[in-house]
Order: C-alpha cells, then structure tokens, then sequence
C-alpha cells in the first residue's frame, strides 16, 4: 500500500550556501506539489561539521580531548541551522512546514557520544506533523540518549537518520541527494571510464559505502533489514541515479560488481604474544569496549607456542589504539608496532560467490603493476588486499580494466 511519504536527504554540499539552500527548498516544495509528503533530513551546511570539530579542540588546555557530552551538543547545532533555514525559506513560499531537532522527531540513541546507535524511533510527532500536512525538516545525524542528553551518530550520520526515519515510517522512497550522480563501479576520479550503476544491491553496496556518494555503511545496514529502497542521486543533476534494493538472484549474472577503495587504514601488529585459548579476545576486547572497529585480521601459524597478530583499522582509531594495548597489564607480549599510510582495495560482487578464480585474476593485476600485498581477507562477496596507499590509483585502474568494468 502506498502512503506517499518520501524521505529526502540532502548532504553538506547541496545546501552548502543560502542560494543552494533555496533551490532545494523550491525541490522539496515541488515534491509536495504532486501529493508527496516530504520528510527531509538535512546535514549541516558545507563544512560546518569540520569547523566546530576544530573548536571543539582549540578551546582545550593541555591538548586534551574535548569532553564528549559538549562536544556532541556543540557539533548538533550544525544541523540546526541547516534544518530552521530549510524550513523558514519554505514556508517563505507559503507552504506548511515544521523543523524538528532530532530528540523532537523522537530519535532515540544508545549512549555513546560521538557515535552512538539508533535504538528506537518514535513517529507520533512526526506523524501528528504529516497528518497537519506539514513538511518536515528534520536535523540529520543526532538523537537523544535516555538521560535526555543530545548525541551524535558519527561522522556522515546523516544518512543512517534517513533511513531509519524511513524504515519507521514505512516511507515509500529514501531519496539520499548529493554531490555524485550515484553509484559508480568505482571512484570515477580515479577511473575515467567507471559507470554509474543503474541499480545495486544492499549487500554489494555495504561493501562500496565507502565509496562515490560516500554513504554512511550504517545507513546500508539499516536499510537492508528494513528493506527501505535508497535511491541516490545528483542533487542538482537531471540524470538518473543509482537504486540500491534487494537483489534479484535470477538477474544476478554480473560476477563483479565494482572496486571499493578505503584509504587511510592503518595497521597494528602485536609481535610474539602466547597463543592460548582467548588469546585474540584478549587483544580485541578492551578496543571494542571502546569502540574501535578493528577489520582485516592476521594470525600467523604458531611458532613455539608464540603468534604474531595483527589488524587492520582505520587511521583515526591508531593512536588510541595504540594507547590501549600498550596500558593493557593483561597482554604479554615482545612489541607492538604501529603503521599508516596502507589502503584497502577490494573486489566486491555478489555474483563471485562459488565462483572461483576471481582472486587469483585479482593477484596476477596487481602482480603485473609490481603491487605487494600486505594482507589479505575474503568473504562470499568480496576479495580485499591491503596495500600501499601510494599505489592505488595504479591498483585500481588495472583492475578495472582487468575485470571489464566499464562495460555493461
Ligand atoms: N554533519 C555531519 C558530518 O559532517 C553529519 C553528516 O554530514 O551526515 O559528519
Ligand atoms: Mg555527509
């Protein structure tokens, strides 16, 4: 059944200064003009989110960090301009419209400042605000924890508002607007020749988050288990984007799908710890506790009951990282060394499950442009190998042609 509410995103660059800001606010009144009930979430204007950042740290004595409870009201406001100027450069065109910050539309977060987890949306404001044919301006990226205090979802957050606005809503369409056209198969420039993908599954978009519109990969999670369509396009282009959705199996003949590229990844290896049962929790345990993500993982094979470790994870986590396992009395161990500069390319497409093959074409490229190889992880869906971030470009744009992604 159709109810013909259409959730609309748009990013720091498509309302980057007041004029754009007033073009999308014509768009949003148009989309109300055909009998659409538009929920839009905004992020905060251009560079806003990166400016407050670097107060936050100016302001602070001794080089500590900037306590997290300010810092995620402080960087919460960013979206409050973007969201009040929205709604007041509507409703200078004589329509109905309401903003709300994201504890008045009922966003509820788990309590991690600076990334914290949707746990819950409650719609009755919103609801109450569609059934009073209001559009709604919806501050993108923040919530409220259940003390009642404001929280933030992480750098690019404002997708993964969207969606779950979206999925609560039972929204007909996520429409995420940007400064790309869409998907392309990978980062077009770097590739001249990359495609913009029509349609792409949720599963091989996860993997190409990181990529082209850059969305949020929390954002493709959520929509994949609610099954929300995210259509991602150009926010001031006329050309078709690109709709991620379920996959369908039987039309699934394209093998690879595209190239993901995660640059500043970073690398900690653990040298000489005593392989025991709960030797690796050990290691991870206290990082996520504190939410670091960690990826690619190594263990080599025992040498006298010893193992080296080591781990992939992104450059912003090092240092602290770092901080962690060397204060960690628990761990015994011969050195930790610490690296950066390393990025992460990977093969990504449903279509390469039970398919074999694909690595090895994928070795021989970068064989062939003299690339090591650092580490190496597969899953059903993807073939990763971390390599040096000087040697990207020439990584990419081999395998590119390699596996004939440029053409349809
Ligand atoms: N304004 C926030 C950021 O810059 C959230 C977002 O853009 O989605 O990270
Ligand atoms: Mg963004």
């Amino acid at each position: 059944m159709r109810n013909r509410i259409i959730v609309q995103k748009y990013g720091g660059t498509s309302i980057g200064d007041v004029e754009k800001l007033k073009l999308i606010a014509k768009k949003i009144s148009e989309t109300k003009e055909k009998g659409f009930y538009p929920v839009v979430v905004v992020s905060a204007m251009g560079k806003t989110t990166d400016e407050l950042v670097s107060m936050s740290k100016e302001v602070t004595f001794l080089k500590k960090p900037p306590d997290l409870r300010e810092k995620d009201i402080l960087l919460s406001t960013g979206e409050l301009v973007s969201s009040t100027l929205l709604a007041i450069s509507i409703k200078s065109l004589d329509k109905k419209v309401i903003s709300l910050s994201g504890s008045q539309a009922g966003i509820i977060t788990d309590d991690i400042h600076g990334s914290a987890r949707i746990s819950d949306i409650n719609t009755a404001r919103i609801m109450n605000e569609i059934k009073n044919d209001n559009i709604i301006i919806i501050a993108g990226f923040q919530g409220i924890n259940i003390d009642g205090d404001i929280t933030t979802l992480g750098r690019g957050g404002s997708d993964t508002t969207a969606v779950a606005i979206a999925a609560a809503l039972k929204a007909e369409f996520c429409e995420i607007y940007t400064d790309v056209e869409g998907i392309f198969t990978t980062d077009p420039r770097i590739v001249h020749n990359a495609r913009k993908l029509d349609k792409i599954n949720y599963e091989d978009m996860l993997e190409m988050a990181v990529l082209g519109a850059k969305m949020h990969p929390r954002s493709i999670e959520l929509a994949s288990i609610y099954n929300v369509p995210v259509y991602v396009a150009g926010t001031f282009s006329n050309k078709k984007g690109t709709l991620i959705t379920k996959g369908d199996e039987m039309e699934n003949n394209k093998t690879v799908t595209g190239i993901a590229i995660d640059k500043k990844v970073s690398k900690i290896t653990i040298k000489k710890i005593k392989n025991l049962p709960g030797t690796a929790a050990s290691i991870l345990k206290p990082l996520s506790e504190k939410s670091i993500s960690i990826d690619v993982i190594v263990q080599n094979t025992p040498y006298d009951g010893f193992i080296d470790f080591s781990f992939s994870l992104s450059e912003d986590d090092l240092d602290k990282a770092f901080d962690i396992l060397m204060n960690e009395s628990s761990l015994e161990f011969d050195e930790i060394i610490k690296g950066k500069g390393f990025a992460k390319i990977s093969l990504v497409g449903t279509g390469m499950q039970n398919a074999p093959g694909y690595a090895t074409d994928m070795f021989i490229a970068l064989g062939k442009e003299k690339i090591n190889i650092e580490m190496i992880t597969t899953s059903e869906i993807r073939i990763t190998c971390l390599i040096n971030e000087n040697h990207v470009n020439s990584a990419v744009k081999s395998l590119h042609s390699a596996f004939e992604l440029d053409k349809e």
